[in-house]
């Protein structure tokens, strides 16, 4: 069956820009895309901004109509109450939030993010009708002792336990080898393949061939214009996260327009 599956751009802008800062950026991505007349339905755009900065780009996509997407960075697992210091899916929503990343290698690393909590976020996350941008990947050490298909595997398996094929329509999967994020080290396009096509094989095993078909399947680490298109050719990958280089609203253009 041929791919119908839309490529996403996703810039996950960690704690960078202020809300001002925020604003500025997304204008002029929305115009450096619009000079190059992008049809934002062959390539989907988002961004991925902190917390702090989503009620000022809700306003600027809203007034100005654009067609670029946000997100946030982290969700609760919970939707309400005395959690001090968390958001919810709920307050997501208000805000017109399209995605959620959850599971960022970051998270897990410094938070102590599990599986079992990510299972949670993202219980949370599609009930209040968010798609999460689920993050998965190994570290070094994993891929030198070339086990990284068991072990990012077990996270993606670890995350979804127990949630049917039902709650996740919107379902994005992130590789992101935590080696390539952020050190300029990116894997190679084969290295992106290899895992992002066992990713869809054991989404097929977990659910059916439907959901594995239709579920987007991002590389995230070191991506930039100048190695995107490699990354894209590979028949598994089906967009990029984007951190360091979606920072600057030109570069992240030129990500966007790889082809
Ligand atoms: P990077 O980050 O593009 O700066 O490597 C990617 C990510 O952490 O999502």
């Amino acid at each position: 069956m041929a791919n119908t599956r839309t490529p996403l751009m996703a810039g996950n802008w960690k704690m960078n820009l202020d809300h001002h800062q925020a604003t500025h950026t997304v204008q002029k991505l929305a115009w450096t895309l619009k000079d190059a007349k992008h049809d934002y339905s062959t390539v989907e755009v988002a961004v991925l901004p902190p917390f702090t900065d989503l009620r000022s780009v809700q306003t600027l996509v809203d007034a100005d109509k654009l067609d670029v997407k946000y997100g946030a960075q982290d969700v609760s697992a919970h939707l309400e109450g005395a959690y001090t210091g968390e958001i919810s899916a709920t307050m997501l929503a208000k805000l017109g939030v399209t995605y959620v990343a959850i599971g960022h290698s970051e998270r897990r690393e410094y938070h102590a993010e599990t599986d079992a909590l990510l299972n949670e976020k993202i219980l949370a996350a599609v009930g209040q009708g968010l798609a999460p941008v689920l993050c998965v990947g190994e570290g070094l050490d994993v891929r030198k002792a070339g086990e990284q298909i068991p072990h990012t595997i077990a996270q993606l398996q670890g995350a979804l336990a127990g949630i049917p094929a039902t709650q996740l329509e919107n379902l994005v999967v992130a590789y992101e080898p935590v080696w390539a994020i952020g050190t300029g080290e990116v894997a190679t396009p084969e290295d992106a393949q290899e895992v992002c096509g066992a990713i869809r094989g054991a989404l097929g095993d977990l659910y059916d061939g439907e959901l594995a078909d239709a579920t987007r399947v991002l590389y995230g680490g070191s991506v930039k214009s100048s190695n995107v298109a490699a990354i894209m050719s590979q028949p598994d990958v089906d967009g990029a996260l984007v951190g360091g280089a979606s920072l600057d609203p030109e570069e992240f253009a030129k990500i966007v327009r790889y082809q």
